[in-house]
C-alpha cells in the first residue's frame, strides 16, 4: 500500500500571504492554511518526501517525521527548495547524509544556491546530502540505512565507511540496477519552459508545478487511484495550469480522485470550492472526484 499525505498544499507565497486580508487568507477553517506544496510518500517500509520548500521544518513537525530515506526534488524553483538547510536535523539523528534525487539542472541550482554545502571545506554542522541523479526513467528508492556513514574526503568527494574500515566511493548517478526493478516513475512535463518532474508511487502520482503535460506522458497515468494536479488561478497562467486546465487533465487520466494542490488565494475557502468543483465537474462531465488537497490531509492507493 502506497500513502501520502500533503505537507503542503499551497502556492509559492502559500495561504495566508503575508499582508493579505482577503476572506481566504483571514479564513478560520485551519483547510484554507497552506504551507508550500510538498508530499510525504510512505510505501515499501520507506518514508520519502516530494519537495523541501521554505516550510520544511514546520512541515517535518506537524507530521511527526522522525526518519526519512529520500527527498526528491521536482524543479529547481525556491518555494520547493527553500528548506534543504534544515535536513540537518535527520544528518543528526540518522547519522548520516540525507539522500537527495534530483535531475542534474537542479543540482546544478543546489550549488548555486547552498555553495557551502558543496564546500570543499565544509564547516562542521553544514547540511550532508548524498544527491543522486535522475532522469526520466524508472528508478528505486531503498533504504540506505545499512550503507555506512557517508564521510567527506577533502577534495575528493563522498565515500561511505564499510563495517570493514575501509572506504567506498558513493556515485552520484542513480545505481544502474535501480531502473530494472523500480518503483518511483518520473513524469516529464513543462513548467512555462522549464522541464520539470512529477512522480508516480504505486496507484498514486503526485504532479506539481506543471503548465503543460505531454500526450506521451499520459499512458504512465493509467489505472491510477489519486492523481494530484496543480493549478494557481481560474485565469491562463504562464507555468501552471489554470483551473480549466487542471479538470480537462483530470478528465483525460481518469483517476478515481484527483486533489489539486498549489493553490492561491484566488480560489474560495474550501468548503465553497469543494461545491464549485463538483459543479464544474458535473457540468463539463469530468470521470474523476476533483476536491481542493489540504494541509495533512492522507490519501492511500487501497482504500
Ligand atoms: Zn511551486
Ligand atoms: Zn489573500
Ligand atoms: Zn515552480
Amino acid at each position: 500500500m502506497t500513502k501520502l499525505t500533503f505537507l503542503g498544499t499551497g502556492t509559492s507565497q502559500g495561504v495566508p500571504i503575508i499582508g493579505c486580508q482577503c476572506p481566504v487568507c483571514k479564513s478560520a477553517d485551519s483547510r484554507d492554511k497552506r504551507f508550500r506544496s510538498s508530499a510525504l510518500v510512505q510505501m515499501d517500509g520507506l518514508t520519502i518526501v516530494v519537495d523541501a520548500g521554505p516550510d520544511f521544518r514546520s512541515q517535518m513537525l506537524a507530521g511527526d517525521v522522525r526518519h526519512l530515506d529520500a527527498i526528491l526534488l521536482t524543479h529547481n524553483h525556491k518555494d520547493h527548495t527553500g528548506g534543504l538547510d534544515d535536513v540537518r536535523s535527520f544528518n543528526y539523528i540518522d547519522k548520516k547524509a540525507v539522500e537527495i534525487y534530483c535531475e542534474e539542472r537542479v543540482l546544478k541550482t543546489l550549488r548555486n544556491d547552498y555553495a557551502y554545502a558543496f564546500a570543499e571545506h565544509k564547516y562542521p554542522g553544514a547540511p550532508e546530502w548524498h544527491i543522486h541523479l535522475i532522469d526520466e526513467r524508472p528508478f528505486r528508492v531503498e533504504s540506505l540505512e545499512n550503507s555506512g556513514e557517508l564521510e567527506w574526503v577533502h577534495d575528493v568527494g563522498y565515500f561511505y565507511r564499510q563495517a570493514d574500515g575501509s572506504l567506498k566511493p558513493s556515485d552520484n548517478a542513480v545505481n544502474e540496477a535501480s531502473h530494472l526493478n523500480p518503483n518511483v516513475i518520473p513524469i516529464r512535463g513543462l513548467h512555462g519552459p522549464m522541464p520539470v518532474l512529477g512522480f508516480r508511487f504505486g496507484n498514486i502520482a503526485y504532479i506539481t508545478d506543471m503548465s503543460t503535460l505531454p500526450e506521451e506522458e499520459l499512458s504512465k497515468l493509467k489505472g491510477l487511484e489519486h492523481v494530484t494536479l496543480n493549478t494557481v488561478s481560474y485565469h491562463p497562467h504562464h507555468s501552471h495550469f489554470s483551473l480549466d486546465e487542471a479538470l480537462q487533465l483530470a478528465g483525460k487520466i481518469g483517476a478515481r480522485h484527483t486533489w489539486l494542490t498549489h493553490l492561491s488565494h484566488a480560489f474560495p475557502s474550501h468548503e465553497a470550492f469543494c461545491e464549485e468543483l463538483r459543479a464544474l465537474c458535473a457540468e463539463k462531465g469530468i470521470n474523476s472526484i476533483v476536491q481542493p488537497a489540504y494541509d495533512g490531509l492522507t490519501i492511500s492507493d487501497k482504500c
